[in-house]
C-alpha cells in the first residue's frame, strides 16, 4: 500500500456564475479545456492544436482553484485535484508511481482533468532555492520528468487536461513551460473594480443587507482586495452586525465600514504579476 493516499474523483458543483467578474479568463478557460472536449473535430478540421496543459497564475486568493473547479463543473469532466506537496514522498519511487497512477486513473475516466494546485511545491525550479540540499533536488528532478513523461504520453489520446495553478510562475522549471507541456498560460489578476461589484453580489446572494447597503461604493473602498479578502470583508460584517444584536436579520453599512477596518488587502501590490 502506497504512503500516498489516492486522489478522490468528482465533478464539482461550481458554476461560472459563482465566480464574479475573471470575464476574459473564463473564455480563455473555456476555449482552452472544454473546446477541445466538446469540438474536437471542428478543431482538427480547422488544424488548430489544443493546449497540451493548461497553467492558471497570479496572486493568492483571486479564484484559481474556483475556476478550475468550474471548468470541470461546467464542462462535465471529471476532476482530479491534488496540491503540489500532496505527491511529495520521502520515500524513493513512490512520488514518481503517484504521479503514474494519478495519470492512469485519470485516463480510464476520460474526459477527465488532473489540477495540480500550487504546483511550484510538487516541482520547484530544479535549481531554484528550495531544490535544497542533494537528496530533495534529487527528488524533485525524478518528480518533474515523471510529470513531463506524463503530459507527452497524452499527446495522441485526448479526454486528459492538465491544468494547474501557481502564485509564484517564477520558481517553476522552464521545462514544465515549454511547447508541448503547459503551453498555454492564463493569468488570473486581482479583480478590478467592476469585478469586484460582482464578487461581492455573488458572495452577498446568501446574506441579507439592509438598504443602506451601498455594494458600488463597497467596490471603490476594497481597491487591492482579492475575492478572498472580499470574502473575509463580507463575513466580518455578518459577525459585526451578531455582535452588535444576536437576533439582528439583516448586515448593515455600518457592518461593513467595522468589517473594512479589519481586513486589510492581504496582497501586496508588487505581485500582482
Ligand atoms: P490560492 O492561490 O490561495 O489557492 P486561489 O486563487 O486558488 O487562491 P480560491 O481558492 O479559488 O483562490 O479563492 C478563495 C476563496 O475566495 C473562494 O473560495 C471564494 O470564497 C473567494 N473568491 C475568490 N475569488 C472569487 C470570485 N471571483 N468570485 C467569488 N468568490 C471568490
Amino acid at each position: 500500500p502506497s504512503a500516498l493516499r489516492e486522489v478522490p474523483i468528482e465533478i464539482p458543483a461550481v458554476r461560472w456564475d459563482d465566480i464574479g467578474g475573471m470575464h476574459s479568463v473564463k473564455q480563455a478557460l473555456q476555449e482552452a479545456v472544454e473546446w477541445p472536449h466538446k469540438a474536437q473535430s471542428a478543431m482538427s478540421r480547422l488544424g488548430a492544436q489544443p493546449p497540451r496543459g493548461v497553467l492558471l497564475f497570479g496572486p493568492p486568493g483571486c479564484s484559481k482553484t474556483l475556476l478550475a473547479r468550474a471548468v470541470a463543473s461546467e464542462a462535465r469532466l471529471n476532476f482530479l485535484a491534488v496540491k503540489g506537496g500532496e505527491l511529495v514522498s520521502k520515500y524513493v519511487g513512490e512520488s514518481e508511481k503517484a504521479i503514474a497512477g494519478l495519470f492512469a486513473r485519470a485516463r480510464s475516466t476520460a474526459p477527465s482533468i488532473i489540477f495540480f494546485d500550487e504546483l511550484d511545491g510538487l516541482v520547484g525550479s530544479r535549481g531554484g532555492p528550495e531544490a535544497g540540499g542533494g537528496g530533495t533536488a534529487g527528488m524533485s528532478e525524478r518528480l518533474l520528468s515523471q510529470l513531463l513523461t506524463e503530459m507527452d504520453g497524452l499527446l495522441e489520446r485526448g479526454g486528459v487536461t492538465v491544468l494547474a495553478a501557481t502564485n509564484r510562475p517564477d520558481c517553476l522549471d522552464p521545462a514544465l513551460l515549454r511547447p508541448g507541456r503547459f503551453d498555454r498560460l492564463i493569468h488570473v489578476p486581482l479583480p478590478d473594480r467592476d469585478a469586484r461589484v460582482e464578487i461581492l453580489r455573488v458572495q452577498l446572494r446568501c446574506c441579507p443587507v439592509a438598504a443602506d447597503v451601498d455594494v458600488e461604493l463597497l467596490a471603490v473602498r476594497t481597491a487591492g482586495y482579492s475575492g478572498a479578502d472580499l470574502a473575509a470583508v463580507v463575513r466580518e460584517a455578518g459577525l459585526a452586525a451578531l455582535e452588535e444584536d444576536l437576533g439582528a436579520e439583516q448586515v448593515a453599512m455600518r457592518h461593513f465600514e467595522t468589517a473594512l477596518r479589519l481586513v486589510a488587502p492581504s496582497v501586496q501590490p508588487s505581485t500582482n504579476m
